[in-house]
């Protein structure tokens, strides 16, 4: 099968060295196997995404030396794609609506009858459960869209794991059933405002996109398991991972999109040359 990656900004800020790591990683490792390197503007969240970050993106990449092998993929232009993914969950009878605020949810997991620490994954806190018994014919408004992990696991073809090239965890894993319900739980799928959340918008753009090798930040290696589930019950084919390592500054923090100092324009008018941001990196 062609080798066929991509690189997913999201337009809410400058780019900066990590995504030029992660960006030039992906382009170089395209070229080097003959295969597609794609560029996908992850903008599902209007409320964060702007066009002038947008432009940005293009022209960084540009200056950068990289080049993408089709027009870039924007989930706003997407949208409908979503919905038919959440109809399908929810005939299997795997979501639920969800009324609860971040507030009622830390609340919730702090109760002092729950015991221990409220438990974080890669979505956030662990969703307690509040709106679980839910139906989804009662779904109001201003209501989000969750995943009951619980039952979908038990829909999960155990077979079914995911092949990482990354440095930091080389190998195969399996989604195991109860680590996915204990430290992960009921994510996500949508908001009120947004189609479709981060993990649902990236498998199916994924699998739209015919991507074959997922290469990006090892921050991200915690929620490929969600992934990887969606792609099951969706149908859909699990492409391999290499979760790569993570630009950080002299005190060892990762880069933010608010490090305007590090951002990849900045360089630029300091009189930095593409090869010096390669350098920077360690390519
Ligand atoms: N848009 C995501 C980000 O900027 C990356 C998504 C992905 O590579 O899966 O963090």
């Amino acid at each position: 099968m062609r080798f066929r990656t991509r690189f997913a900004p999201s337009p809410t800020g400058p780019l900066h060295l990590g995504h030029a790591y992660s960006a030039i990683l992906a382009h170089d490792m395209a070229r080097a196997a003959g295969g597609d390197f794609l560029l996908r503007i992850d903008d599902i969240d209007q409320s964060r995404a702007r066009p002038a970050w947008e432009a940005q993106i293009y022209t960084d990449l540009a200056w950068l030396g990289l080049t993408w092998d089709a027009p870039p993929r924007r989930q706003s232009d997407h949208l409908p794609a979503y919905r038919a993914p959440i109809d399908r969950l929810g005939q299997m009878g795997l979501i639920y609506p969800c009324r609860c605020s971040r507030r009622d949810i830390r609340e919730a997991a702090n109760a002092p009858q729950e015991g221990g620490e409220p438990l974080t994954g890669p979505d956030g806190l662990v969703y307690p459960g509040t709106c679980r018994h839910r139906a989804m014919a009662a779904m109001g408004p201003g209501d989000a869209i969750r995943l009951d992990m619980a039952k979908a696991m038990a829909r999960h073809d155990t077979t079914r794991g995911f092949d990482e090239t990354g440095p930091a965890h080389l190998g195969h894993h399996p989604i195991p059933a109860a680590a996915m319900i204990a430290t992960i739980g009921d994510v996500v799928l949508a908001r009120p405002a947004m189609g479709a959340s981060y993990h649902l918008s990236v498998a199916v753009d994924d699998a739209a996109q015919a991507i074959t090798h997922v290469i990006r930040g090892q921050d991200l290696f915690a929620a490929t398991p969600i992934h990887v589930l969606l792609q099951g019950l969706l149908g859909m084919p699990t492409p391999q991972y290499h979760h790569h390592r993570l630009i950080r500054d002299e005190q060892g923090k990762r880069l933010a999109k608010r490090d305007d100092a590090r951002a990849i324009h900045s360089y630029r008018a300091d009189g930095a040359a593409p090869q010096d941001i390669r350098r920077m990196v360690g390519l």
